[in-house]
C-alpha cells in the first residue's frame, strides 16, 4: 500500500499496516483490548481456518474492514488450529502507555510458525515437531533440520528425488523451507507448511559464515559437517529463518549433527506406509507397529522410540549391545522398579529447550527439579545391571545435586502456571523478596480492619473494601447507600449498582502496597531469571542427562514388550541369510482375539526368493509384512516376535505393496505400481530385503504376467536380494523349477461341506512348501457375494477343465520372445484357450446390479490363476 493510500486510513489502521508490511506471508494477531484482532484477508483465512464469525469493524479509507478476532485467554487453542494448518501467526501486542494519547503503541513480541513450536500447549507430545530447509544441487539435496523443541540440530545429503521422497517421510517436518525458483518434485511440493525462500538464502558461503559465528567455531568441520555443501547451504537457510522468527538467543542448539544415510536400513516413503510403522489406513494409531511397541513412559522416550522405528541401524555392534541390555534388565529384576520410577521423569527435554529460550514457566522447572531429584535411585537401581549400554547411560545422566538443591530451594513445591501471577519462587529463599511479601499480605489483614473500621464508622454493615485491576482499591456502597457517603469519600467509580469511592488513607495505602506488590513481583522476576542463568550455564551435561534419560525409557519399554509378548532376542550374524522360526506379526497377534499362526522364513545365500502363492485371504500379505518388520524390528535393538531369528546384514528394506485390490483406480496405479517396481530394480542389493506383493496386476493379465516374471528373475538373479514375492500368476511357480535361488510356498485353506451353509472355505494361514495346489477361486468369488448360479456355472466349467490335460491354457501371443522374460520357452504363447472363453461367457453373464465390471474382470482373474499348471 503506497503512501498516499496510507494517510486515508485511521491511525489505528496505519498502525496495523505498518506492522502487517513486515509479515506479509504471515497471520498478524493484533492485540486491542481482550482481543487479538485480524483483519482485510488474515481475517478471511482466519475465519475459514478457525470457523469464527468474520465481521466488520467501522471504516477506514471509506471502505469497512472486514474483522475477526479471538478473546486473549483463548489464544493458544485457536494458535494450535492454525499452525496445524500449517500456518505462521505473529502476536502484536500493545506494549505502549495505556493513557498515553492516539493509538497505543504495539509490537510484533513473536512469531509462531509451525516448525519452531516450544510451547507446551501447541506441541504433539509424543512426536518430533521439525522445522526442515531443503538445498538443491547437481549431486542431490542438501537437508538441514531443527528440532527446536528438543534442542537438535541436523543435516544429511541425499542423491536424488527418491531418497529425498523417503527423507521427507521419515521427518515428517511441520514446516519447510525451499528455494522459489527450484520447480521441486511434488513429495516436496505437496508438504504443508512450505515457505518458499529467495536463492541467496541457499547461499553455502554465506551459510558457513554465519554457522560458525553462531556456534562460536572456526570452521564446522568438528561437527563432522567438512563434506555436505549442500546440507550446509540448507542449514544457512534454517538458521536464517530461526533468527528472523525467533525473537531470543538459542543456547541449546549446541552443535550440528550429520546423518549419513550408510549407517542406516534405508525404507522408502512407500515402504514406511506399507509396513505401518506409525500411521494405519483407519487412523488409528493403534494397529500400528509403534502402537504395539509403545510403552514408553515419558513423551520424551516415546519421541526416540519412534525416531529409532524410522532409522533402523545396520551397525551389528549398537544394536547388539541394546538386545543385550534388555535381557540383562529382563533378568535383574530392575525393570519394574525402574518403569515405576520413570513415572517421575516428565518431559525434560523440552523444559530444558524452553529454559534455554528463558519460555520455561514455574511448572516447568518443578518438573525439572523432581526429574532431576528421581535421578539418584534411578542410578542405584540400574548399578547392578550387566549391560555396558546401561552404564553408558548412567555415566551420560551424570549427578546435578547443585541444580536440585537449586531448584528445591527457589522454586515452590505446587508453583503457579505463570510467573507473572507471583508465587513461584519459595519463601525464605531471598530476604527482599519476603520482606516484599509480608507487606503485601499484611495488606489483606489491613483491608479487612480498614472495612471492619469504616462499617462502624457510617454505620452501612453492607460497605465492601475492594480491589480491581483498572481503578485499584476502593470503598464500595450500595445505591441505595450512596447517599450516607461521608465527605471524605471520592467517588471513583460508578457501577450498575453501586458507588466506588477511595479515601486519603486508602490511597496512601494503596501506593505502598501496590509498589510492594509490583516490587516483589519484579523481584521474583529477577530471582527467576538468575535461576534460568544458573541452569543454561549447565544445560550441555542436562540435555546429555535428559536424553540419558529418554534412551532408558525406551530399553525398558522394549524390554517391557519382549516379556509381555513373549518376544525373543535376534541374532545377527556376518553370513548373508535370514532365518526365522515360529515369527508372527507382531500387530495383527496383538488386535486379534483369534491364536496367531507361527510361521518360518529360510533364505540363505543360495536361496535368495520365496514365491508366495494361496488363496486371496490366505495370509499371503500378513507373512511377508511378519517378516520384514521381524527383520526392522532387530534392526532398531528389540527383541522380535518368533521363537528364534538369524539374519546377516540388511541394508534396506523395500516393498511394493498395495493398489492389488483395486483394480479400479487403473493406469495411474499401474504407473505408480511401476515406477516403484523399477526403483526397487535398481536399487536392490544383496544385502536388501524386498516384499513384491501382486506385482502387476494393475494392467491386463498377460502384460501383468510378463512385468512381474521379469521382476521376479531380475531380483533374484542380478540383485539376488532376498526376496518374497506374492503373486496370484500361478505361472510364477514354475521358476523354481528354473533358478535355484528361488523356491515356492504356499498358503494353505481347507474346503469343506457344511449342510447349513454349503461349501465353506477354511484358510489354515499356514506357510507350507511348494505352489499352491488346489482351486480356491469359486469359493473366494462366493465369499464375495457373487449369485449362487454364477457359481455353479463357473464349478462345471472349472471341473472340465481341470479334467482336461493342457499348458499354459490362454496366453496371449507376444510379438516374438516375451521382452520381459529371458526364458520365454517356459511361457511359450498358445493361442486362447476356447473352455476359457467360455468362462468368460459364464461371467458375463452376471447380473450387472450386483457386481461391477471390474468385479467380475476380478473374479475372472482368480479362477484363471488357480488354474492347475501343467
Ligand atoms: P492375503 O494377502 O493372502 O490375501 P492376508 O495376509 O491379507 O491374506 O490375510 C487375510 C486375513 O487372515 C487377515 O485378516 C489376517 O489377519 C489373517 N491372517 C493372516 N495370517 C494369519 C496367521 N498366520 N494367523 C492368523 N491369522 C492370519
Amino acid at each position: 500500500m503506497d503512501q498516499a493510500d496510507l494517510t486515508r486510513h485511521t491511525p489505528l489502521m496505519r498502525q496495523y499496516f505498518a506492522a502487517k508490511a513486515e509479515y506479509p506471508d504471515t497471520l498478524l494477531f493484533f492485540r486491542m483490548g481482550d482481543f487479538y484482532e485480524l483483519f482485510y484477508d488474515d481475517a478471511r483465512k482466519a475465519a475459514r481456518l478457525l470457523d469464527i464469525t468474520l465481521t466488520q469493524r467501522g471504516e477506514s479509507a471509506g471502505a469497512p474492514i472486514p474483522m475477526a478476532g479471538v478473546p486473549y485467554h483463548a489464544m493458544e487453542s485457536y494458535l494450535a488450529k492454525l499452525v496445524r494448518a500449517g500456518q505462521s501467526v505473529a502476536i502484536c501486542e500493545q506494549i505502549g502507555d495505556p493513557n498515553g494519547k492516539g493509538p497505543m503503541e504495539r509490537k510484533v513480541v513473536r512469531v509462531v510458525t509451525p516448525g519452531t513450536l516450544t510451547d507446551e500447549a501447541l506441541l504433539p507430545e509424543r512426536r518430533d515437531n521439525l522445522l526442515l530447509a531443503i538445498a538443491d544441487g547437481k549431486r542431490g539435496f542438501g537437508l538441514a533440520w531443527v528440532d527446536l523443541a528438543g534442542g537438535r540440530f541436523v543435516l544429511s545429503e541425499v542423491a536424488d528425488a527418491d531418497a529425498l521422497a523417503a527423507e521427507l517421510a521419515r521427518l515428517a517436518p511441520a514446516e519447510t523451507l525451499v528455494c522459489e525458483d527450484v520447480a521441486w518434485p511434488s513429495a516436496v511440493a505437496t508438504l504443508t507448511g512450505l515457505r518458499k525462500r529467495p536463492p541467496w538464502h541457499f547461499d553455502e558461503t554465506s551459510a558457513r559464515r554465519e554457522l560458525t559465528r553462531f556456534f562460536n567455531t572456526r570452521d564446522l568441520s568438528g561437527f563432522g559437517a567438512g563434506s555436505v555443501p549442500l546440507a550446509i547451504a540448507a542449514a544457512g537457510c534454517l538458521l536464517g529463518y530461526l533468527q528472523e522468527t525467533q525473537k531470543a538467543a538459542l543456547p541449546h542448539l549446541t552443535g550440528l549433527a550429520v546423518e549419513s544415510a550408510d549407517e542406516t536400513v534405508a525404507m522408502d516413503a512407500a515402504t514406511r506406509r506399507n509396513l505401518e510403522l506409525d500411521t494405519h489406513p483407519s487412523g488409528d494409531a493403534r494397529f500400528t507397529l509403534l502402537g504395539v511397541l509403545d510403552s514408553t513412559i515419558t513423551p520424551m522416550g516415546s519421541r526416540v522410540l519412534r525416531r529409532w522405528l524410522h532409522r533402523p541401524l545396520r551397525d551389528h555392534a549398537t544394536l547388539q549391545l541394546r538386545h543385550q541390555s534388555l535381557g540383562a534388565l529382563a533378568e535383574s529384576g530392575a525393570l519394574m522398579p525402574l518403569r515405576e520410577k520413570l513415572h517421575a521423569i516428565g518431559d525434560l527435554e523440552r523444559i530444558l529447550a524452553r529454559v534455554a529460550l528463558r519460555s520455561a514457566r514455574p511448572r516447568d522447572l518443578a518438573t525439572l527439579r523432581d526429574g532431576l531429584a528421581a535421578a539418584p535411585s534411578l542410578r542405584k537401581m540400574i548399578a547392578n545391571v550387566d549391560s555396558p549400554l546401561l552404564h553408558q547411560l548412567l555415566q551420560h545422566l551424570g549427578e546435578h545435586q547443585d541444580m536440585v538443591r537449586l531448584l528445591q530451594a527457589a522454586i515452590v513445591e505446587r508453583p503457579p502456571a505463570l510467573l507473572r501471577e507471583g508465587g513461584a519462587i519459595a519463601d525464605g529463599y531471598d530476604a527482599e523478596l519476603d520482606e516484599l511479601r509480608r507487606l503485601s499480605t499484611h495488606a489483606d489483614q489491613y483491608l479487612i480492619e480498614l472495612e471492619q473500621r469504616e462499617r462502624a464508622a457510617t454505620g452501612i454493615a453492607t460497605l465492601k473494601v475492594g480491589y480491581n485491576r483498572v481503578h485499584g482499591y476502593y470503598i464500595e456502597l450500595g445505591k441505595a447507600q450512596a447517599g450516607k457517603a461521608p465527605a471524605h469519600y471520592t467517588r471513583r467509580q460508578t457501577t450498575k449498582n453501586a458507588e466506588r469511592y477511595i479515601t486519603g488513607e486508602l490511597k496512601t495505602f494503596e501506593d505502598k502496597v501496590l509498589s510492594a506488590k509490583e516490587r516483589s513481583l519484579m523481584r521474583e522476576r529477577a530471582l527467576y531469571d538468575l535461576v534460568l542463568d544458573a541452569l543454561i550455564e549447565k544445560l550441555a551435561p542436562l540435555k546429555q542427562a535428559a536424553q540419558a534419560l529418554a534412551e532408558l525409557d525406551v530399553l525398558a519399554a522394549l524390554a517391557e514388550r519382549a516379556d509381555a509378548l513373549n518376544w525373543s532376542r535376534p541374532q545377527l550374524v556376518d553370513e548373508p541369510c535370514i532365518a526365522i522360526e515360529r515369527g508372527r506379526h507382531p500387530v495383527i497377534e496383538a488386535v486379534r482375539t483369534e491364536p496367531f499362526e507361527p510361521n518360518d522364513l529360510a533364505l540363505d545365500d543360495s536361496h535368495r526368493m520365496l514365491v508366495i502363492t494361496g488363496p486371496n485371504m490366505g495370509g499371503k500379505s500378513t507373512y511377508m509384512r511378519q517378516n520384514a518388520l521381524i527383520v526392522l524390528l532387530a534392526h532398531i535393538g528389540s527383541c522380535v516376535p518368533a521363537t528364534s531369528a538369524r539374519m546377516g546384514p540388511i541394508d534396506r528394506i523395500f516393498t511394493r505393496i498395495g493398489a492389488g485390490d483395486d483394480l479400479a483406480r487403473g493406469q495411474s496405479t499401474f504407473m505408480v505400481e511401476m515406477s516403484e517396481t523399477a526403483n526397487i530394480l535398481h536399487n536392490a542389493t544383496e544385502r536388501s530385503l524386498v516384499l513384491m506383493d501382486e506385482v502387476g496386476r494393475g494392467t491386463s493379465t498377460y502384460d501383468g504376467l510378463a512385468l512381474a516374471r521379469g521382476a521376479a528373475v531380475h531380483l533374484a538373479t542380478v540383485n539376488r536380494a532376498f526376496t518374497l514375492f506374492a503373486t496370484h500368476y500361478f505361472e510364477l511357480t514354475e521358476l523354481a523349477l528354473q533358478f535355484d535361488a528361488i523356491a515356492n510356498v504356499h498358503l494353505d485353506a481347507v474346503e469343506y461341506h457344511d449342510t447349513k451353509q454349503g461349501d465353506q472355505l477354511v484358510f489354515m494361514h499356514a506357510v507350507k512348501e511348494g505352489p499352491a495346489n488346489r482351486s480356491f477361486g469359486l469359493q473366494v468369488a462366493a465369499l464375495a457375494g457373487l449369485p449362487k448360479a454364477v457359481i455353479a456355472d463357473a464349478k462345471r466349467t472349472l471341473t472340465q477343465l481341470e479334467q482336461s490335460t493342457h499348458g499354459n491354457v490362454g496366453m496371449r501371443k507376444h510379438d516374438g520372445a516375451n521382452p520381459a522374460s529371458p526364458q520365454s520357452d517356459l511361457f511359450a504363447a498358445k493361442p486362447p484357450d476356447p473352455r476359457l472363453t467360455e468362462l468368460a461367457e459364464t461371467l458375463r453373464g452376471i447380473d450387472p446390479d450386483s457386481m461391477t465390471p471390474r468385479e467380475a474382470l476380478d473374479v475372472l482373474y482368480r479362477l484363471r490363476k488357480n488354474l492347475p499348471a501343467s
